[in-house]
């Protein structure tokens, strides 16, 4: 990160793997989400990441809200925003019931 202003502190939606693995209990990158502004389909690891005070995630189109984490000692305080379609392996889906 070389230069100052808003275009340095956004990183690619695959920089929140983690987190949203957390969350979700499933890999989340490929995941779709149509946007509630402009109808657009795109792949979370698409969306555009903004670290403040929590996490964002905006739509690559439009800029528009997808995604919002507040991020507390214990917890994580999770908006979602639009359309999403959660594609999550059947395998772990199986192996999460079991324990
Ligand atoms: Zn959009």
């Amino acid at each position: 990160m070389h230069e100052l202003g808003e275009q340095a502190l956004w990183l690619d939606g695959n920089a929140l793997a983690g987190l949203l693995e957390d969350v979700f209990a499933t890999e989340m990158t490929r995941s779709k989400r149509t946007c509630q502004s402009c109808g657009s389909s795109n792949a979370i690891g698409a969306h555009r990441a903004y670290r403040g005070a929590g996490v964002v995630l905006r739509c690559p189109v439009c800029g528009d809200l997808a995604l919002r984490v507040g991020i507390l000692p214990d917890r994580y305080v999770v908006r979602l925003i639009g359309e999403w379609t959660i594609d999550a392996s059947a395998a772990q889906a199986r192996g999460n019931r079991a324990t």
